[in-house]
């Protein structure tokens, strides 16, 4: 993509979605975190359905220390990798009570030495709960940055480099949303809908999905 494509790239998906937000639902940092952990391999819908009940009943790390282990896992069993994701939620949970307190620490390094927590998991802790303008690469968005020549790298953290030196600046917060978004909805992984696509004028990737002939 041309360095020039990719302003009006952004300016464009920010006009359709001025303030994107997560499809988790959260509380505050903790219930994020807790989400985000959760969500590794599944949907959000999903998560959404277990953590409802989860954090009715226990929404702090002490709270689901004092849950435990079995009981935890009664609430999140309808989510993949149920079991191992239980684990590492209480072995953070201890993490945070014993060294940071309770709450959720806002430095990268901290966040990524909870277990289960990895670089992808602390962008979005960093972006989503604190406002820092991370770039939390996913599956959709390793495929836009490549497909669009936005980002093209052959692992996470080139597409996430590559993300952090293209982006402009203002529209480095709500980066990431834009580019998962338009990754689950119209730049599809199977087959784009290039024939719907706002920003089909800005991306390199050749030939375009012709409409479908029924549509
Ligand atoms: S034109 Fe096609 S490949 Fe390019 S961003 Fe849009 S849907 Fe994706």
């Amino acid at each position: 993509m041309k360095t020039a494509a990719i302003e009006p790239f952004f300016a464009t998906l920010a006009a359709a979605n001025p303030e994107p937000k997560t499809e988790l639902e959260y509380g505050s940092p903790f219930e994020l975190l807790a989400a985000v952990l959760l969500s590794a391999q599944a949907t959000d819908l999903s998560v959404n359905k277990a953590t409802r009940g989860l954090f009715a009943v226990a929404n702090t790390p002490q709270a689901i220390l004092d849950l435990g282990q079995g009981r935890l896992e009664e609430f999140i069993k309808t989510i993949g990798l149920y079991r191992s994701k239980a684990k590492h939620l209480i072995e953070a949970c201890r993490m945070l009570v014993e060294q940071h307190g309770g709450e959720v620490p806002r430095l990268r390094e901290e966040l990524e030495a909870l277990p289960g927590v990895g670089r992808k998991t602390a962008n979005v802790v960093l972006n989503v709960a604190f406002g820092e303008p991370t770039m939390a690469v996913d599956t959709h968005i390793f495929r836009v940055g490549n497909r669009t020549g936005l980002a093209p790298g052959k692992t996470p953290l080139d597409v996430e480099m590559k993300l952090m030196k293209r982006v402009p600046p203002p529209y480095r917060l709500h980066a990431h949303h834009w580019l998962i978004l338009h990754g689950r909805y119209v730049c599809v992984a199977r087959t784009p809908k290039c024939w719907q696509c706002a920003v089909a004028a800005y991306c390199d990737y050749k030939p375009k999905t012709p409409a479908p002939k029924s549509a």
